[in-house]
């Protein structure tokens, strides 16, 4: 039951529609019988400060931060935690006594997805394809944890070392132009191989990732950030030849739990959240002209 002392914490987002958050953190609230609410909050570019002064007025305890607003965000904060220092953005805040503080659980999320599966991180070789913010995220949780032997493959060799030069000097990261041999040669070497681009995540989408399978090591773990679908031509393709696959539904539970324990100082049932996920992208996710979801049955 919703009263006056229910804490409200929001997505600020633009589109946000098509955010599974809502569904996931009002899941755990239920499960944990927290007094929470979770809101999409649909805010244009041009609104993002009233948006921000909006939250402290009316009072609320938190906020995600999502697409287009995870770096504009960060001069409306009091505070950044080292987490989003790192990564250079913010997908979560905590408003403390009038106060906001932004951190960056994306990072973590990713790792602890892995680490959640029993997969080892400590010294392996890594290729990502992406060098957009999520793909920024994932580096950082990979260098947190010692790795620094990476292959950034994009579709631009100039945004590929435009991407590197983000991290300190020093590391150990390259980037190439995917179609390039130097490509072909990190996959031939690599442990994990993770898809950071929206490839796949439309069916009907007719881009393919630049992969020559024949060269991917047998036990080679494939990663995709992608949740919905819960299997991208990428993943399949990895499945069928007897790669161990990860999709982004693990990533997504993760970093909404460590948002949920900074907010609520409670652990976060992480078990129930990734239920709640997989059943409505099984059952009923579907995304309108709009990118709003509805139901398969409102669609139809
Ligand atoms: P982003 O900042 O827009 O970056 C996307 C990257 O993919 C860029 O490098 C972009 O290259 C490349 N790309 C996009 N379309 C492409 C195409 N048709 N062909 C080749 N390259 C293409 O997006 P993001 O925030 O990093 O998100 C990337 C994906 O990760 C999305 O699918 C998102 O839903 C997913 N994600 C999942 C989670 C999770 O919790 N599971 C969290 C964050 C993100 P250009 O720069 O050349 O355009």
């Amino acid at each position: 039951m919703i009263t006056g002392k229910t804490k409200t914490i929001g997505i600020l987002g633009y589109p946000v529609g098509h955010s599974l958050s809502p569904l996931m953190h009002n899941a755990a609230f239920a499960a944990l019988e927290l007094d929470y609410i979770y809101v999409p909050l649909p805010v244009a570019p041009d609104h993002l400060g009233q948006a921000m002064a909006g939250l402290k007025a009316i009072g609320f305890v938190g906020a995600n931060v999502t697409i287009p607003h995870k770096v504009t965000i960060i001069p409306y904060l009091d505070e950044l935690d080292r987490s989003a220092e790192l990564v250079g953005a913010v997908n979560t805040i905590v408003i403390r006594k009038g106060r906001f503080i932004g951190y960056n659980t994306d990072s973590l999320g990713f790792i602890q997805s892995l680490t959640a599966k029993n997969i080892t991180i400590k010294g392996k070789k890594v290729v990502i394809m992406g060098a957009g913010g999520a793909a920024r995220a994932v580096v950082c949780g990979l260098l947190e944890q010692g790795i620094d032997q990476i292959t950034i493959g994009t579709r631009s060799n100039l945004k590929a070392q435009e991407f590197v030069k983000l991290f300190p000097a020093g590391t150990n990261i390259q980037g190439c132009d995917w179609q390039e041999e130097l490509f072909t040669e990190a996959i031939s070497q690599c442990d994990i191989l993770i898809n950071c681009t929206p490839i796949g995540m439309s069916s009907s989408q007719e881009v393919e990732l630049p992969i020559n399978w024949q060269k991917v090591q047998s036990n080679a773990i494939i990663c995709d950030l992608i949740y919905n679908p819960p299997l991208t031509n990428f993943l399949t393709e990895a499945k069928n030849r007897g790669h161990i696959v990860i999709n982004g539904a693990g990533m997504l539970v993760e970093q909404g739990a460590l948002a949920f324990e900074l907010w609520t100082g409670q652990i976060a049932p992480r078990s129930i959240m990734l239920k709640n996920l997989e059943n409505f992208v099984a059952n009923c996710m579907e995304l309108d002209k709009d990118n709003i979801i509805v139901s398969r049955k409102t669609l139809k």
